[in-house]
């Protein structure tokens, strides 16, 4: 007697892996705008994507508490520029 079991792997997606999602975490980092202003950029970022943030900036640093869903830079977002404190 034939088990059937192509039903039970539908479960996952296509990728068949079972890792667990990649989570997203905000990420701020210091950088110079075109200006020469100095400015503080934040985004959403996978793994991959704080991993090259990092390395393009060692000010780059997690922002607590902020997660998402999706990486801006994967879908082509820009990064977001945070308001500059003043004296
Ligand atoms: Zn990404």
């Amino acid at each position: 007697m034939k088990v059937p079991d192509r039903h039970i792997r539908t479960r996952w997606p296509a990728s068949g892996s079972m890792k667990p999602q990649p989570h997203f975490l905000a990420i701020c980092w210091d950088a110079t705008a075109e200006d020469g202003t100095p400015i503080t950029l934040q985004a959403m970022l996978c793994k991959a994507h704080r991993q090259v943030i990092a390395l393009k900036s060692s000010s780059a640093r997690g922002v607590r508490r902020q997660f998402g869903e999706s990486c801006d830079l994967c879908h082509g977002r820009d990064p977001t520029p945070l308001p500059h404190r003043s004296e």
